[in-house]
């Protein structure tokens, strides 16, 4: 029986047959994770038709040889000057990477180390076009990502008072993910409160949060190496109309999103279904961002649920609707939740309440 990650490379390898590719130089770690089972920090992956090879530095001698059902080749020199050693070897001609992920300085050098003979050629997004559809464990691990991150939010809601620093916030979450499992944030965790909450992606400062103010909490966990991504907004004191008002208009486009999302419908046509929402509501002009974006073994992933992203949604796959409007002075107002599309239309993961959280 072929583990997980022999089944995903015999995928590649027809994939590389398509494109008369003998090999394919892998340089991105969640990529090599995704190929190999390996997660250490530093390593490159060669896979052809019938066989793969890793390739890592001493400190990882035994993590590779553990997780990974890989050839491995323990490095003591540049991991590059390695794989091609090991091309060459393998008299492969046509060499398959990834602009994306082989800097140009890195290009040239292996260039340099391979024989005339071998071609390298670029080939973007093979494994990511793999990694859009997640298998059964992998939905199991995102969800057990997104139960941990709610849970936090969770714990933490009770100490969310005037005067508590958004510094201190978000370490708190982050704190209380790690006690219920997760192995880091997804991505530094944002608090934002007041008029910062108009950024959409602000950093956390030393100010204290304040009363009869918005307050946007944006956080995700990683577990078992999968991700999860939420956003809450919440407002301490007592809201006024135009924050109830602007929210409801928020959580409708966010739902107008959700009931889009099913197999066959476009990555653009979820977008749509939420800025339609927000134009009806004079909102569409604040709303500054795509409508959310897959996740798995990155918090950021194909496809883009926004303009010009056509990807056709299929069941397996992980994405995030977060619609959100942003006012200089008012701040902002965003709905996060992770779903899942299914056979037959969606699932929302994220069990936390989505009505305006009033402290
Ligand atoms: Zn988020
Ligand atoms: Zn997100």
């Amino acid at each position: 029986m072929p583990t997980e990650f022999a089944q995903r490379r015999r995928r590649l390898a027809s994939q590389l047959a398509e494109r008369r590719l003998e090999a394919l130089l892998v340089c991105s770690a969640p990529n090599i994770r995704y190929l190999s089972g390996f997660t250490g920090s530093n390593a490159l992956l060669v896979v052809t038709g019938d066989t793969a090879q890793l390739f890592t530095d001493p400190r990882y001698r035994l993590q590779a040889r553990s997780e990974s059902d890989c050839g491995v080749t323990v490095a003591r020199g540049p991991l590059l000057v390695a794989a091609a050693r090991w091309i060459r070897r393998h008299r492969l001609r046509r060499v398959g990477f990834d602009p994306a992920h082989l800097p140009y300085s890195l290009f040239e050098q292996l260039d340099k180390e391979l024989p005339e003979r071998t071609r390298l050629t670029p080939a973007p997004g093979l494994v990511e076009g793999l990694r859009l559809v997640k298998s059964a464990e992998e939905l199991a691990r995102i969800r057990r990502s997104v139960e941990t991150n709610s849970r936090a939010f969770a714990a933490t809601l009770s100490l969310i008072r005037p005067g508590l620093r958004e510094c201190e916030l978000a370490a708190e979450l982050e704190y209380q993910a790690r006690k219920l499992g997760a192995e880091r944030p997804a991505f530094d965790t944002i608090v934002a409160s007041g008029p910062r909450s108009a950024h959409p992606h602000a950093r956390p400062t030393a100010n204290c949060l304040e009363r009869n103010h918005l307050l946007l909490i944006d956080m995700g966990a990683v577990q078992d190496g999968y991700t999860s991504d939420m956003t809450r907004t919440l407002y301490l004191g007592r809201p006024g109309q135009r924050v109830r008002d602007v929210y409801r208009a928020v959580l409708e486009a966010q739902e107008a999103a959700i009931g889009a999302v099913r197999p066959g419908a476009t990555a653009e046509g979820v977008d749509r279904a939420a800025r339609l929402c927000l134009r009806k509501a004079g909102l569409a002009r604040a709303f500054v961002h795509s409508t959310g974006h897959g996740l798995g073994l990155e918090v950021h992933e194909k496809p883009r649920l926004g303009k010009g992203d056509s990807t056709r949604l299929e069941a397996g796959m992980a994405l995030t609707i977060e619609p959100g409007v942003y006012f200089e002075e008012f701040g902002g107002i965003r709905i996060e939740d992770t779903v899942v599309v299914t056979p037959h239309g969606c699932e929302v993961l994220t069990p936390t309440p989505k009505e305006l959280i009033v402290i």
